[in-house]
């Protein structure tokens, strides 16, 4: 994993995360020059970064459906298509109510992170949607695609707004970037991306884009994920503010041992401060994305 750098304040601010990591037994860091960054991907446009030599990458579809068939195997029931439009926590077994019809269960754990909307009003002012996109070129063949990213690692850069990419398998960049505060779906995610994807790689210019989305994921104000009970029986995790793959699966992990009964690790995060964003449930978009304004101006001029 990359961490790539556009200025000399982003290299200070990698020194600064790479000494602060050291501090709590995170030794897998090094800090790039250009040259050495360079022979790991091929672009002018950074003038160094960070490598994580602890980190990978992965297909999240191809985890889902593992994640799936196992847990079907083990005997449970995925009911898609089906949403909580409401939940009833306050009984002693909560009750989630969809559309068509409603469920008691001893236990309740509430996930729908970005997307849980107004199901659970508790939850409302904890979490901001925002949305991100991402668009996968054709397949670019082995020797462009080997040249562009020779370590065939993943990279971000450490912008406020940033990129995100790496190649898949049969050799295509997978470029993300973007922010929309509030969650909403940009017209059109490929004229909004290429343009970035062009800028780090310019032999990709004009080339062939084949898919583009828009998705969700849930922003907590101090960026730290939460898990807690809004119940006695209902909990909840979410916030990973972008970086839910491993986040959720060790959040996973903890509300199962608070189930189990070893509560520990739970009370520890339960008990993590959070705030609500300024502006309330109607401003919030506005007052980040004005904020966000300023950070990435910062970007810009290297400050
Ligand atoms: C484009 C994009 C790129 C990303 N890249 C990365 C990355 O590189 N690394 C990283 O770590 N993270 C990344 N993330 C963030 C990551 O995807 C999330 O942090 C992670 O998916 C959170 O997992 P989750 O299970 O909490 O929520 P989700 O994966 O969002 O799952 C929530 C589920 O709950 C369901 N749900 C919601 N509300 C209801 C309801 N009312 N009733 C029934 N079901 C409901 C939803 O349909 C969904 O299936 C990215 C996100 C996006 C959108």
């Amino acid at each position: 994993n990359i961490y790539a750098a556009y200025t000399g304040a982003h290299m200070k601010e990698l020194e600064a995360k790479q000494a602060l990591w050291r501090k709590y037994g995170m030794d897998d860091h090094l800090l790039l020059d250009r040259e050495a960054l360079r022979k790991l991907v091929d672009s002018e446009a950074y003038c160094g970064g960070m490598l994580d030599i602890s980190g990978g990458h992965m297909h999240p579809l191809n985890l889902v459906l593992g994640e799936a068939r196992a847990f079907e195997s083990l005997g449970g029931t995925i009911y898609e298509m089906s949403p909580v439009a409401r939940v009833d926590h306050k009984r002693a077994r909560p009750t989630v109510h969809t559309r068509e019809g409603e469920v008691s269960a001893r236990l309740v754990v509430l996930c729908g992170n970005a997307y849980l909307g107004e199901a659970v009003p508790e939850l409302v002012s904890r979490v901001m949607p925002v949305s991100t996109q991402m668009i996968t070129t054709a397949p670019l063949g082995e020797e462009l695609a080997d040249a562009l990213i020779p370590s065939d690692m993943c990279v971000e850069d450490v912008r406020y707004i940033l990129d995100y990419f790496r190649l898949s398998a049969d050799k295509r960049m997978i470029f993300g970037g973007g922010t929309v505060y509030g969650g909403t779906d940009p017209a059109d995610v490929v004229a909004k991306l290429r343009p970035n994807l062009e800028k780090v790689f310019p032999r990709l210019k004009g080339v062939k884009i084949d898919y583009a989305w828009s998705g969700n994921f849930a922003l907590s104000f101090t960026r730290m994920p939460q898990m807690g009970r809004i119940g006695a029986n209902t909990y909840f995790a979410h916030g990973y503010s972008g970086h839910g793959v491993t986040g959720s699966h060790l959040f996973g992990r903890t509300l199962a041992e608070a189930i189990d009964g070893d509560q520990t690790r739970f009370d520890m995060f339960e008990k993590l401060p959070w705030y609500p964003f300024p502006g309330g449930r109607l401003f919030r978009a506005q007052y980040s994305t004005i904020g966000s304004w300023w950070y990435s101006f910062k970007d810009a001029v290297g400050w």
